[in-house]
């Protein structure tokens, strides 16, 4: 095919993706990923901004307000294809500084069954630091690890994030980890191999000097690069902005 008959083909007709994803566009987004992991986006199909309605703002300022006691809040995500809506849970699950457990985000998950919330339809969480808004390497393994979770948000002490997994998060693989592939095994991967280690609830250079936020955001940066992350960032009430890939 000559050079000037390719431009003609009617691919290239079709209507790029937006470059903004308004409030209800990124509903939309969310309540098909709710109907299956087809529904995945291509990662060159993510907008470089998205805006919030002011109930995932409230959800976010929420978290972020109860957080400052010192202790990470969680909630899940959940479609609702009957309503055509978003559930937030507006009673999140209380941490501990750094974490948390299982066992209360398993009964997280069983007040949400009770109230008709079908598991299939918790398609993400969103949580709090008490400190930054980066996502830690235990925050993204339920992205990337048999996609668990499709989206994470997360409020930080300044500044909301979001995180999702892509269309091409599902063909990463974790061959690179030797052991178990449990979310320790990934923590401790990302962590050692860059030079760091875990100190209780805080992250520090192999000499023990204390990591700061440039370090954690490198690692974030980092594993999304490796298993096609899409992590966006901004300030409360304001629209989120592309952070990886870079705009
Ligand atoms: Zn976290």
């Amino acid at each position: 095919m000559k050079e000037r008959d390719h431009k003609k083909h009617p691919e290239d007709k079709k209507v790029s993706p937006p470059k903004i994803w308004k409030h209800e566009y990124f509903k939309e987004y969310l309540l098909a990923l709710g109907r299956g992991p087809c529904y995945f986006e291509a990662i060159k199909n993510f907008p470089e901004e998205i805006e919030l309605s002011d109930v995932w703002h409230k959800t976010f300022n929420q978290l972020r307000r109860e957080t400052s006691d010192g202790l990470e809040r969680y909630l899940f995500i959940a479609t609702d294809q009957q309503s055509h809506s978003i559930l937030l849970p507006r009673n999140p699950v209380i941490g501990s500084e750094d974490k948390i457990s299982p066992e209360d985000k398993f009964k997280h998950f069983l007040w949400g069954m009770e109230k008709n919330i079908d598991e299939g339809d918790m398609i993400g969480g969103m949580h709090s630091h008490p400190w930054g808004s980066v996502f830690s390497a235990g925050d993204l393994y339920d992205l990337v690890y048999y996609r668990h979770s499709a989206v994470e948000g997360l409020a930080g002490k300044n500044a909301n994030a979001i995180a999702f997994g892509t269309r091409e998060t599902g063909n990463t693989d974790f061959r690179y980890l030797l052991m178990d592939k449990s979310q320790k095994d990934f923590m401790n991967y990302w962590y050692s191999s860059n030079g760091y280690k875990r100190h209780g609830a805080y992250l520090r250079k192999i000499d023990g000097s204390p990591a700061g936020f440039n370090d954690i955001l490198k690692i974030e940066s980092l594993i999304a690069q490796r298993h096609n992350l899409v992590i966006y960032r901004g300030e409360p009430n304001q629209p989120v902005k592309r952070v990886y890939p870079p705009v």
